[in-house]
């Protein structure tokens, strides 16, 4: 420990109170011990974060991703906004000590890949790309790659409605729908690393085909974009809604937050629409309430931060009526307050714990 204090890494924040001999010091970081990076590359906008080794945020950035533009360029305008961060927060380069990215794809951790990225257009592009190698060819720090929902649930556990809690379920529902699984205090992965692929439970087996090669999973009639696909085509079939005047008649500008609006002014549309994709995650989620009986369920995601009191109750009554009874008496239910650099601080989160164990390491 004398080495950490030498190093100006640590520094004795007082004395815990011991009822037996010497009393121990506390030690804890100084905040200055390092800087990390915390990314999302997300379907819609990439985010960028700098906080300090406890978890501060320093600094935030948002940016377009443009993936039709295609992978490189989405990378290298990734590591372009990551070297911007880096010189616009005003420290200096040598105090940044990791990278953590997280992605929407299907992710090995443990290789620092994205095995692939089941979206329309993003199949082949996306498919084994060393992301983790990438950063750290180009900045010569610790990087990490997670699973985005899995970033946003650490951020959740960490800065969210999860600090405190030892068994919690994050439900993510963006572009695609995701859900991260927290038992005894850990994030719980599964063997093969891919546990909490909400998102491809069958909801209807006549359903849709899936980019998972699947037909009616979750997120085919449920993510952000099958709800604003509904809407765009039955306005297109004719049918009347607020949501065309909020596009300004432009029906490709259709925003999650746009049908979300137009839902709490009492249009019928989108109402409906976002009615009926509620009711499948509740259903979906009254057999992941069955079959792991977790006492608190926190959805998180571009549809819930659209207009959160759509929702609460909806999915409470589908649960109530579709779980068993004990266990859907045990459930709570909570909307995350986190913003949408959640994911970017739960990346920076993942690499920090690996950040300060390497100190303490060389200490
Ligand atoms: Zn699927």
């Amino acid at each position: 420990m004398q080495n950490l204090i030498d190093k100006r890494l640590v520094i004795e924040s007082g004395h815990n109170s011991s009822a037996f001999g010497r009393k121990p010091v506390s030690l804890s970081l100084r905040e200055d011990a390092g800087f990390l990076v915390g990314v999302d590359l997300g379907s819609f906008y990439t985010r960028v974060v700098i906080t300090d080794v406890r978890g501060t945020l320093v600094y935030k950035r948002e940016l377009k991703t443009g993936m039709a533009d295609g992978r490189d360029l989405v990378l290298s305008r990734t590591l372009k906004a990551i070297h911007k961060a880096i010189d616009d927060s005003g420290k200096p380069r040598n105090a940044f000590k990791g990278i953590g990215i997280g992605h929407s794809g299907v992710i090995d951790v443990s290789k620092g890949l994205v095995l692939s990225f089941p979206r329309p257009g993003q199949m082949a592009e996306w498919k084994n790309v060393p992301l983790r190698d990438i950063l750290e060819r180009e900045f010569g720090v610790a990087c990490l790659l997670e699973d985005s929902v899995r970033a946003i649930a650490t951020a959740e556990k960490h800065f969210g409605l999860g600090t405190g809690l030892n068994d919690f379920i994050y439900v993510d529902v963006g572009m695609g729908i995701g859900a991260a699984i927290f038992i005894d205090g850990k994030l719980y992965r599964g063997p093969g690393g891919s546990a909490g692929e909400f998102g491809h439970m069958t909801v209807d087996e006549h359903g849709p085909l899936c980019c998972c090669g699947n037909y009616g999973c979750l997120e085919t009639l449920a993510s952000c974009a099958a709800i604003i696909q509904s809407v765009k085509s039955a306005i297109e079939k004719g049918v009347d809604s607020k949501v065309r005047e909020l596009a300004q008649g432009d029906l490709n500008r259709i925003s999650i937050e746009m049908i979300g609006q137009a839902a709490m002014q009492n249009d019928g549309l989108s109402f409906r629409v976002l009615h009926e994709a509620v009711s499948h995650i509740a259903i979906a989620l009254a057999d992941v309430v069955n079959l792991l009986n977790p006492h608190v369920l926190i959805f998180g995601g571009a549809l819930f931060r659209s207009e959160p009191e759509l929702f609460l109750e909806p999915l409470k009554r589908t649960i109530k009526q579709r779980a068993l009874e004990k266990s859907a008496n045990e459930v709570q239910l909570k909307i995350s307050t986190l913003g949408s650099e959640a994911g970017a601080l739960g990346a920076g989160r993942l690499i920090s714990e690996i950040v300060v164990e390497r100190l303490h390491q060389e200490a």
